[in-house]
């Protein structure tokens, strides 16, 4: 099932989704189904599971993959789409296998580690968000400026990363406003459209979920 740049807008507009989630696949306490059980008590519609890959997976995708189907019939009324989370590597390569990206669709684009040089930094990214591979998927890029923070590089290059998240939105690619880790400094979306604006929480279990709700909750 793909799912097309219109569709993904139209279920953020709704405002009732939940995006970014791990799970027991990886470094999660809850389970694909505990989300869903989560998002029918509290009113959601959508869950978008963004699983952390790397390209020598640690885990079965394919089982991953059969839970959300599993759960989505026993939850029929949630909607749930398959992502993954997975790091640029240096020169704009992303750390996914072609046996995952193929079957998922959304790509989560994170910087977890990578060497602390901000020009590599800028023009792998200047790749990635224009790399016209990833084109048929949705991309969102997650927690911008994290890396960077934890260098304590942030603050010097705000204007850059400024105008990557700029880069990216006009490539397409979705940026999140990340509500657990306060990123992208609030002055970096403005000027982004909100239809490429996703709140996300990168939560590890349901229980964490709660701050999505203060942030973005469902009428
Ligand atoms: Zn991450
Ligand atoms: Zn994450």
């Amino acid at each position: 099932m793909a799912c097309s740049s219109e569709e993904f807008k139209s279920l953020l507009s709704r405002r009732k989704y939940i995006f970014h989630v791990h799970t027991t696949y990886t470094d999660g306490s809850g389970t694909v189904e505990d989300y869903f059980e989560y998002a029918s008590l509290h009113g959601y519609e959508s869950i978008v599971f963004t699983e952390h890959v790397r390209m020598n997976m640690s885990y079965d995708f394919d089982a991953f993959l059969e839970d959300i189907k599993a759960a989505r019939q026993k939850f029929p009324w949630i909607m749930a789409l398959a992502g993954a989370e997975a790091k640029i590597l240096p020169g704009g390569l992303l750390d996914i296998p072609d046996n995952v990206s193929s079957k998922i669709e959304v790509i989560c684009i994170a910087c977890h580690s990578f060497p602390g040089n901000i020009r590599l930094y800028e023009k792998s990214f200047q790749k990635l968000l224009g790399d016209s591979r990833w084109g048929n998927h949705i991309r969102v890029w997650v927690h911008p400026g994290r890396f960077l923070r934890r260098m304590g590089l942030l603050d010097g290059n705000l204007e850059n990363i400024g105008s990557l998240i700029r880069l990216g939105a006009d490539r397409g690619v979705f940026i999140e406003n990340n509500i657990k880790n306060n990123l992208p400094p609030a002055s970096l979306l403005n000027g982004i459209h909100p239809d490429m604006i996703v709140v996300g929480c990168d939560a590890h279990s349901p229980s964490e979920l709660g701050m999505l709700r203060a942030c973005a909750a469902p009428d």
